[in-house]
């Protein structure tokens, strides 16, 4: 399988401090953009050291990436297996067993090639914990591997304790107050609905449950587990995980011109599977007053059904703040007929819908008052990085959990809650949304709080800061073992 190389490094600017022996590390990414966007910041972090970065990304030929700026690290594109495949037409097993299949194949022949033409081969494998097969061929070719979790500890803790046998599916309350769990203390937060809806509902994505037990199938075997997460937001978990297994806390890992600012030119992501639309919304943005606007996006993956589109849409209309609103192209069918040309043009109107924004950027201006989120871990880690209150509206996978704690344990945001046929109305979601951006007494308390875990997660990355020790802990182990 052919595999095709490209350097995100306009400027060829080469990082600061090489060691003496170039070393090099391989990093397989996840082709979701929740899962490259946490990886390439990873990377970045580990090229600013010093090591040498080969980012992998499996990818069919049919599909692109945007790349939005630069950095030093090597992409290279290997072959997802899905050229001469029909994936509509493919069970999500069917999907998933032909991916590892293929994947694993390029991985192979990517490395063989890599080691035989390298004078300084690379010993370490980064890959995403849902691969865990990748782990397997790193093994294979006398490598190292090191698991990267793109989602939170409490999830992964969750999957843990199920891969292990002491959670039990189907879920069920363990007292008469709903809770399921009550170890580490903080999980009785959790009720039966706020648990990943792969193991809330086991026939639902029977699929998709196998991938995330998986990562803990063979997780003793590799040498790292990197979390994208911070110590100080997850203590509790992280300090009880830590004591069954060596683990590091390495977030968040956001682009450092939003955070301590000491890597030069990390000013974005720098890889999208989508087309931002930057400049409609700065400029918009930009004609708007200071903490006026809500921020709406329910990230790549998601999808809304036409009723609860169609609340979204009553909501949104009939609140006070303006809006800026993130329709994915696959989503617009869905949206009122009219709607669009209903709001205009200019630069006055009340609201503008993209089908892709820079979500950094837009989280970070000043008119932005508010996040209404469906709480993927990395628009979370965004929001809560950023100071940004949210307004929550999980929708699967890990998102009811990363709801639970932004309200009820990091205190900085509120749940619209649905009705009886399922779907939130727009008085619920302009009610929420009011009582955050016109700071009733619970939506002032919950910006205080937004606040103080911005400086948190800063302090975090920043010199001295527990991930950065854990960063530097792991290059230098990299080092150890390379040199
Ligand atoms: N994102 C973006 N523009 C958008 C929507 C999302 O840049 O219009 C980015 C967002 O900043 C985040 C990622 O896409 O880094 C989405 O990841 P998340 O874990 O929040 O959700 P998922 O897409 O995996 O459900």
């Amino acid at each position: 399988m052919s595999s095709s190389r490209e350097r995100i490094c306009p400027s060829n600017r080469q990082p600061t401090m090489y060691p003496a022996k170039d070393i090099h590390v391989l990093v397989l990414a996840h082709p979701v953009q929740g899962h490259i966007n946490p990886m390439l910041q990873f990377s970045k972090r580990l090229t600013s050291k010093g090591l040498k970065v080969t980012f992998l990304i499996p990818i069919s030929t049919k599909k692109s990436l945007n790349l939005v700026n630069a950095s030093s690290i090597q992409v290279e594109y290997i072959s997802d297996g899905f050229d001469n495949v029909e994936e509509d037409k493919l069970s999500t097993k069917e999907y998933l067993e032909h991916f590892r299949l293929s994947v694993s194949q390029s991985l192979r022949n990517f490395i063989q090639k890599h080691q035989s033409c390298q004078e300084n081969p690379a010993k370490v494998l980064i890959y995403d914990s849902f691969d865990s097969w990748a782990l397997d061929v790193a093994i294979e070719h006398g490598m190292h591997g090191a698991s990267f979790f793109t989602q939170s500890c409490v999830v992964s803790c969750i999957y843990y304790l199920v891969h292990q046998g002491t959670v039990k599916l189907p879920l069920e309350a363990v007292d008469g107050q709903g809770r399921v769990l009550c170890d580490p203390p903080v999980m009785s937060v959790l009720g039966l609905n706020d648990f990943p809806s792969f193991v809330a509902d086991v026939h639902k994505y029977p699929a998709i449950l196998d991938i995330v037990l998986g990562q803990f199938s063979n997780f003793r075997k590799a040498k790292w587990l990197l979390f994208n997460t911070f110590t100080e937001l997850e203590e509790e978990l992280v300090n009880w995980m830590g004591n069954q297994w060596s683990m590091m806390t390495v977030g968040p890992t956001i682009p450092s011109v939003y955070m301590d600012k000491r890597l030069e030119d990390d000013t974005g992501y720098g890889l999208s599977l989508f087309k931002p639309e930057a400049e409609a919304c700065l400029r918009w943005l930009d004609s708007k007053p200071p903490c006026s606007t809500v921020y709406v996006s329910f990230g790549s993956l998601a999808s809304l059904g036409e009723d609860q589109m169609e609340e979204l849409v009553r909501g949104l209309r009939s609140m006070k703040s303006h809006f800026l609103w993130v329709v994915r192209e696959s989503e617009e069918k869905k949206l009122p007929r009219n709607f669009l040309q209903e709001l205009g043009l200019d630069d006055d109107k009340k609201g503008l819908v993209v089908r892709w924004s820079n979500q950094l950027q837009v989280l970070s201006h000043v008119s932005v008052g508010c996040f209404m989120t469906h709480c993927g871990w990395n628009s979370t880690l965004e929001a809560l990085s950023l100071g940004v209150p949210m307004v929550v509206m999980p929708q699967w996978t890990d998102q009811p959990t990363n709801a639970t704690f932004i309200v009820e344990v990091w205190k900085v945001g509120l749940r619209v809650r649905a009705n009886e046929r399922g779907v939130v109305t727009g008085e619920e979601i302009e009610s929420c949304v009011n009582e955050i951006i016109e700071g009733g007494e619970r939506g002032k308390e919950i910006r205080e709080n937004s606040l103080g875990w911005k400086e948190l997660a800063k302090r975090a990355i920043d010199e001295g800061g527990s991930s950065e020790k854990n960063i530097q802990e792991f290059v230098s182990n990299v080092l150890d073992l390379c040199t």
